[in-house]
């Protein structure tokens, strides 16, 4: 048996736990970052990177079909159907996740942190064992970092095995599903149910709410609610998926109306959430604070017992690599002795739908139902000429400020790539722009982000091009 010290040890090589790990030794504290999987987590190897490789490969595809079908408004036309082959796209983007594997394994080294590969266990808040290949390793730490994520929830009469699958089988599938059913009208539910639509799988959703993405308002939806139709894919909202029917052939929805279906699959992909990893042995003899089923922390990521913080998935929503990543940037400056405390205006959220959603801040009804009173500038894409010259003229970008002093209380988007806008909207709500700020700059032409623009002005009552 080995025995090891360090300053801070990192449980988890996510974007949470990988990033604390890097700053912290950038910093000079001297780190051990344990991982029981492959460096990245959940985000690269199961999660953000290979989702959206596959959502690029189907909307190339998508794209190529309507231009062999004649669909294609562009006047391209393709003489013989295109041939999709899925075993292909797959190992495309496990070489993408490959090389970013080896890319955060090398910014760990760059940064003098140890890197222990293994299954980490608590003896007590400050020793962890480590089941390694060459044997058990104790690591003693003054402080230690819980950064191991989350997994997808089971629904108990619909386990994962056979055709059940969650949204990490449904990223390494090497042949297409003629019929697949979602369960989970979330976010992993419509952007890869969008993403199989486009290569060809027949699609239906099954969403226990009265809408898809409930997390966001109508008006944000409504967008990729078109879409979805245009694609074909069935949606039933106010449903809820019972079971297995006998031969496990289909699975047996309830609707709102009383009535029961059964839907016809060949693979039933469940995502209707995800729960914290807080089965780590000897976690539950450190008795910390919950939130629910999540680890509670304050506001310096601090979880109930001193030295032991936790950030990323652990600690609950938004469950996003970007905040992980943040929180672990944060704690490394802590331990090094820096004054840091979660002082973030915003997190932004995107949605890789089509068309994409984007929000950061608050929505018109949430700063209402904070009661504040709000001045609101939307702007359509469909006036924006840019978005004309790329077949992208659905949705709109939104503002929502104050209406006393202007500040920028929140930014919102539904459009095709309006992802990109995400870092225009946290810097104006970081920065504390005024709706003024975001008018007076000057937005470079043609762009898609000159509807921010129009928004505001939009929000000033002189928006210029509507
Ligand atoms: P994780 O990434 O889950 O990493 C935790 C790590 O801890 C894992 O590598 C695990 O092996 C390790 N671990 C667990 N227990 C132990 C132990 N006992 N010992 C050692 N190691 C352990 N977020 C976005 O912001 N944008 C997106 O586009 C996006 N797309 C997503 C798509 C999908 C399909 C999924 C599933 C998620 C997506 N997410 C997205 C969410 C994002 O992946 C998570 O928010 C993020 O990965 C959380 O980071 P984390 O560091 O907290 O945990
Ligand atoms: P989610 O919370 O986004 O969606 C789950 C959906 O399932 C909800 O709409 C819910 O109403 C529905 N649901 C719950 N139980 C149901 C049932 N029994 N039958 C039918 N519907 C049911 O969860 P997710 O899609 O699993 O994603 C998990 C997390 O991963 C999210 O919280 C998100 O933060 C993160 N994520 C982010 C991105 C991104 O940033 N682009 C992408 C994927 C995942």
């Amino acid at each position: 048996m080995k025995e090891i010290s360090c300053k801070l040890l990192v449980i988890g090589a996510g974007p949470g736990g990988y990033v604390c790990a890097i700053r912290a030794g950038q910093l000079g504290v001297d780190t051990v970052i344990v991982e029981a999987g492959k460096p990245g987590g959940t985000c690269l190897n199961v999660g953000c990177i290979p989702s959206k490789a596959l959502i690029h490969a189907a909307e190339e595809y998508e794209k190529i079909r309507q231009m062999a079908e004649g669909r294609s408004p562009l006047g391209i036309s393709l003489q013989a159907p295109p041939s999709l082959d899925l075993a292909a796209t797959i190992a495309w983007k496990d070489g993408i996740v490959g090389r970013l594997n080896s890319g955060v394994s090398g910014l760990l080294r760059k940064a003098r942190v140890k890197i222990v590969q293994g299954r980490a266990a608590f003896r007590d808040g400050k020793t962890v064992e480590v089941q390694t290949e060459t044997g058990m390793q104790v690591i003693r730490a003054e402080m230690v970092v819980i950064a191991t994520g989350s997994k997808p929830v089971e629904l108990p009469f619909l386990p994962f095995g056979g055709p059940v699958i969650s949204s990490t089988e449904a990223l390494s599938l090497t042949t297409l599903p003629k019929r697949l059913v979602v369960v989970g009208g979330g976010y992993i539910g419509l952007e890869l149910g969008t993403a199989f639509a486009k290569l060809g799988s027949e699609v239906t959703v099954v969403e226990a709410t009265d809408q898809v993405l409930p997390q966001y308002d109508g008006e944000l939806v409504r967008p990729v609610q078109k879409r979805l139709q245009q694609l074909g894919v069935r949606v039933l909202t106010g449903a809820k998926a019972k079971g297995l029917s006998g031969q496990g052939e289909a699975l047996l929805v309830e609707t709102e109306d009383g009535k029961e279906h059964k839907l016809q699959a060949d693979k039933i992909l469940v995502t209707v959430g995800r729960r914290p990893n807080t089965d780590m042995a000897g976690l539950d003899g450190l008795d910390l604070d919950r939130s629910g089923a999540f680890l509670r922390i304050d506001d310096q990521c601090r979880t109930s017992m001193r030295g032991v913080f936790a950030i990323g998935d652990v600690t609950g929503e938004p469950m996003l690599a970007h905040r992980a990543m943040a929180q672990g940037e944060m704690v490394a400056e802590i331990a090094s002795g820096l004054k840091r405390g979660w002082d973030k205006r915003c997190i932004p959220a995107v949605c890789f739908t089509d068309p994409e959603i984007l929000s950061a801040g608050l929505s018109p009804d949430e700063a209402r139902r904070n009661g504040l009173e709000v001045r609101v500038g939307q702007f359509p894409f469909s006036a924006n000429g840019r978005a004309m010259t790329m077949l992208a003229e659905d949705g709109f970008v939104r503002v929502v400020a104050r209406a006393d002093n202007n500040v920028v209380l929140g930014l919102q988007a539904v459009g095709a790539g309006v992802s990109e806008l995400a870092s225009a909207f946290a810097l104006a709500i970081e920065m504390g722009a005024r709706v003024e700020d975001i008018a007076a700059t000057v937005h470079a032409h043609p762009t898609r982000g000159e509807a921010l623009q129009e928004a505001a002005l939009k929000a000033l009552g002189h928006a210029l091009h509507i």
